[in-house]
């Protein structure tokens, strides 16, 4: 779906020198979790570009479309899934600038980074389905990049953590509940 192969590297009896060592010994764990937090709110912000990219086509294409004697965004059916997912992505891009802000002010941001990333990714694909309804056929087709796009934003159910996982890590560190896994 994404041109995506896989490889293998392995690293046998690799020994690096002790001046190599990035920040104190034992802490190499919560150092890579702060990265992916920053990893987090980057995809967010990818996110919600995607979505913003499929509500200007749906939109645009909406007004374009004429059947029956009228452009297809004068209904309401074809009107409302699009606005709808606009309030969506324009809260999910909330919650990323307050992830980005606690990020850069050097506070913990986890809950909201995660919680950003499964905003944006929700709304992104949401956005993604709205436009490939309101084109209709044209959705499938090559030329226009909806398809392109459509399969490219469901990555983001997935990768860079995938939306299970997310809420198992509400669950459990912003709600206090039992770990599941
Ligand atoms: C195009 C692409 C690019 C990628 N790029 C990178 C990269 O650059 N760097 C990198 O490190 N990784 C990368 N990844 C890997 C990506 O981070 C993982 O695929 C992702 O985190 C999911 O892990 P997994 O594939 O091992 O799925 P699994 O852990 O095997 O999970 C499979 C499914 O089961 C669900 N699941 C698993 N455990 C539980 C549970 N306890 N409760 C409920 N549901 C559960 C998951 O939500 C998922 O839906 C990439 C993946 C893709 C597809």
């Amino acid at each position: 779906m994404m041109n995506h192969a896989t490889t293998e590297l392995f690293f046998d009896d690799l020994e690096v020198p002790a001046d190599a060592l990035v920040g104190e010994e034992g802490k190499g764990f919560r150092y890579l979790i702060d990265g992916l937090n920053a990893e987090r709110i980057l995809i967010a912000a990818e996110c919600v570009g995607d979505g913003r990219w499929f509500i200007d086509r749906a939109t645009r294409y909406a007004k374009e479309r004429v059947v029956f004697g009228r452009p297809i965004g004068q209904n309401q059916g074809i009107q409302f899934p699009i606005a709808r997912a606009h309030v969506n992505v324009e809260a999910a891009d909330l919650m990323r600038f307050r992830a980005a802000a606690l990020f850069d002010r050097g506070e913990a941001c986890g809950a909201e980074a995660n919680m950003a990333k499964l905003l944006a990714a929700d709304a992104s694909w949401e956005a993604a389905n709205v436009t490939v309804q309101t084109y209709g056929g044209f959705g499938f087709a090559e030329e226009y990049d909806v398809e392109r796009k459509f399969r490219e934003t469901r990555l983001y159910q997935v990768a860079p953590i995938s939306t299970n996982l997310i809420l198992a890590y509400v669950a459990e560190h912003v709600l206090g509940l039992p770990r599941s896994y």
